[in-house]
């Protein structure tokens, strides 16, 4: 017997949205220019108009940011830095439903997904890094490092408020000052974010957010008062920040694209590696850089596994964001839905073969089915370049030294999954997988005390844990 879901449909009035914003320079909300709408992308719904930053705009926030840093927050105490880091991580925690709402309106993932997951790591990271703020000595870089300055961020769509707690949380608690980004598609948690900036009382200038779009980004790249970026996104616009701070002094981390290798074993408790898989690929739509967007299966139990994975998926429910019993929510925007469709097609093309469990997709907004491809190759283009999708590419192997081969032939290095009963090959694996982030018999799991980050062209550098506060600080050498 099966049992219907009914609607569990998350209210909406917590979340109080202004028709327009404008850009939090110096601790106040200051008019835009010119403005560019943000919508629901589960409904297409005009959600509000944001103001689209300029020059000027980051001049403004730059200066503000300097201001800021020489007056106020690099004569504070470590100590003190940390009270307004506790004092947002606390407020954060006040206001998660707010924030959770307002972030799958305004990016279409599930609100199980922002209530249970982004949320409240959000708040996790101010609480770590708040601890971190008058312990900087034990960081790695020497005694009393030195904060960089104003340090310029700039952020994805996919984890809006996640990516500006990963950058914001750990440059404040290192006593540098900041101008963040949002993305185009998603800037209205980071405008919350603002408020919350204001509530805790945080001396102006210190956090300074500029919404705006690619062009805005590259503003904030080649400002002279900028000492050092730190950006999430893609490969691409990572090579061409690289190439623009190329010849000055200013440093950067890149957190950049993945194709992330899950590989399932003969002695993996295959239950246990279909769930892994599931959320490898389909959380958050597979729009996550360290996505397990390759299934490496191990050929003798590569038909039970795909059975399996079958049989789950078609338990897996898509549909409106807000309720609570959505999994799959919707494609963030009609451009990445088309690039999903663009390399779904070219799957089909090159010869693979594509599955998805019957789902009734809504008729607004942009959606996407749990799609599985059998039959890839590693010259298929599924097989090497980032879907961000929820499309999965199944690949078979016979030996373990094959899988590792495999799994190893790309670009990309930010991430894998090992699914094995046996330690010692779990080990063996990881040891030879270049990957930034290997899960062991788990997939997709954060903390603010694990670094994260990539080899090769999924990046430079480490977000989260002291390795990631290393990032934001000088040693003496530096200094000097
Ligand atoms: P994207 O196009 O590179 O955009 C990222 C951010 O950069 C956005 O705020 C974007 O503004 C801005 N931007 C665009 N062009 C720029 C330029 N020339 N100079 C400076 N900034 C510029 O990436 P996306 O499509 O939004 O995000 C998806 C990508 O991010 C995927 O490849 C994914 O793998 C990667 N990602 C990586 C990580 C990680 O930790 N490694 C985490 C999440 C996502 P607009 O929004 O206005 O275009
Ligand atoms: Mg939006």
């Amino acid at each position: 017997m099966t049992f219907e879901y009914a609607p569990a449909p998350e209210s909406k009035s917590i979340v109080k949205i202004q028709k327009e914003y404008g850009h939090f320079i110096n601790g106040k909300f200051v008019k835009g220019k010119r403005h560019f709408a943000t919508i629901n992308p589960a409904t297409e719904e005009v959600l509000s108009h944001v103001a689209n930053g300029d020059k000027l705009d980051i001049d403004k926030a730059v200066q503000a940011a300097q201001v800021a840093y020489t007056k106020v927050w690099s004569k504070l105490s470590g100590a003190e830095r940390g009270k307004y880091l506790y004092r947002i991580a606390r407020i954060l925690q006040e206001r998660a439903r707010e924030f959770a709402v307002l972030e799958t309106m305004d990016n279409g993932k599930p609100i199980r997904e922002t209530r249970d997951i982004d949320i409240p790591l959000v708040a996790a990271h101010f609480f770590y890094h708040a601890g971190w703020a008058d312990k900087l000595d034990y960081v790695g870089v020497g005694t009393a490092p030195k904060a960089y300055g104003v340090v310029g961020q700039i952020i994805p769509w996919n984890f809006p408020l996640l990516m500006l707690a990963w950058k914001v949380a750990p440059a404040l608690a290192a006593g540098n000052t900041v101008v963040l980004k949002p993305a185009e598609s998603t800037p209205l948690t980071a405008l919350l974010f603002a408020e919350v900036c204001q509530q805790a009382e945080l001396p102006e200038g210190v956090v300074n957010i500029v919404t705006g779009v690619g062009e805005t980004g590259a503003e904030i790249v080649n400002h002279p008062g900028i000492a050092k970026i730190a950006f999430t996104g893609s490969t691409e616009v990572g090579k061409l920040i690289a190439k623009a701070i190329a010849d000055t002094k200013k440093v950067a981390t890149l957190e950049l694209g993945g194709k992330g290798a899950n590989i399932v074993f003969e002695d993996a408790a295959i239950d246990q590696a279909v769930e892994g898989i599931v959320n490898g690929i389909f959380f958050n739509q597979g729009h996550v850089c360290c996505a397990g967007s390759r299934l490496l299966v191990q050929e003798n139990v590569a038909d039970e596994v795909i059975k399996k994975l079958q049989s789950r998926m078609e338990k897996i429910r898509l549909g409106d964001p807000l309720d609570k019993n959505t999994d799959i929510g919707a494609i963030n925007s009609k451009a990445q839905l088309e690039k999903i469709k663009e390399l779904a097609a070219s799957g089909s093309a090159e010869g693979g073969e594509a599955w998805s469990p019957k789902c009734e997709l809504p008729k607004n907004g942009f959606w996407f089915a749990p799609t599985i491809f059998t039959g890839v190759t590693q010259a298929h283009r599924i097989a090497r370049e980032e879907i961000f999708g929820p499309v999965l590419s199944v690949l078979t192997f016979r030996t373990p030294a094959e899988a590792i081969e495999k799994a190893n032939n790309t670009p990309f290095g930010l991430s894998a999954g090992i699914w094995s009963e046996k330690g010692s090959k779990v080990l063996w694996a990881a040891e030879q997988l270049r990957a930034g982030v290997i899960w062991a018999n788990t997939f997709n799991k954060f903390d603010p005390a694990s670094p994260f980050g990539g080899y090769k062209e999924s990046g430079w550098g480490r977000e989260g844990g002291r390795h990631g506060l290393k990032g934001y600080l000088k040693s003496k050498e530096q200094v000097m």
